[in-house]
């Protein structure tokens, strides 16, 4: 199992280097949630620099006895505005920025944190994210919030064999990160892609994903309980 886990890095990286048109920019996300905390520690033996959480409770457990020193850790889950706080003294990274309040709250805090707008490209009215369309309208919008620091958007696309569908989902993120470049000013920039997950990267990677959000394909099957 353990050694398995440098043998998934391995292979991700060679695909980096295959799929990526810009495979130096591209970070490697593993995503730590619901795992073991052994293999966690194997996954940062054999290399892993950046873990994703969707938990604040299930991560600052897990960090209260694995602090992981020099790891850079991603929020990648839903984030309360009760748990903005937490949030921030405890991430380097929060995907899932989608409302004008928790932006008001994390503009106004000293701490702060690199966001990602969280966008809905799956076409699923049910998930999460801002849709494409009201994207725009809402940087506008928090533009001028302090010390708001955006580095990008994410998304995630339909679970689904239609290979078309995952790929246009992920074409669409990348030009709305093209539309939302005439509004950057020195806070709020449009560098970062995160897209692609273990049954998808290598489509995201050709559409120009900058971070993969890797969980089974890097540490296997989640067995801890929900
Ligand atoms: C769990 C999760 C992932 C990783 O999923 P895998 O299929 O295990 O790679 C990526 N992104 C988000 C937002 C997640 O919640």
């Amino acid at each position: 199992m353990m050694n398995n886990i440098r043998q998934n890095l391995e292979n991700i990286r060679e695909d980096i280097r295959k799929y990526s048109p810009h495979p130096g920019r591209v970070r490697l996300i593993a995503v730590s949630k619901k795992q073991p905390v052994e293999r966690i520690c194997a996954g940062v033996e054999a290399g892993v620099s950046d873990l994703g959480e969707n938990r604040i409770q299930d991560a600052l457990k897990k960090f209260a006895r694995h602090p992981f020193p020099g790891i850079t850790r991603h929020f990648i889950g839903y984030l309360q505005s009760n748990k903005a706080n937490k949030c921030l003294q405890n991430f380097d990274w929060l995907h899932s920025l989608q409302t004008e309040k928790l932006a008001r709250i994390i503009a106004r805090k000293e701490q702060g944190i690199r966001c990602l707008i969280e966008v809905n490209i799956s076409g699923e009215s049910n998930k999460s994210g801002i849709a494409p369309d009201a994207l725009y309208p809402f940087v506008k919008r928090i533009r001028d919030y302090g010390n708001l620091q955006v580095r990008g958007l994410m998304g995630m696309a339909a679970l689904t064999d239609d290979g078309g569908r995952i790929r246009s989902s992920f074409a669409l993120l990348r030009s709305l990160l093209d539309d939302c470049r005439d509004l950057e000013t020195e806070n709020i920039r449009f560098e970062e892609l995160s897209m692609g997950m273990s049954n998808d990267y290598r489509t995201a990677l050709e559409e120009g994903s900058t971070m993969l959000r890797i969980g089974t394909a890097v540490f296997g099957p989640r067995t801890e309980k929900e």
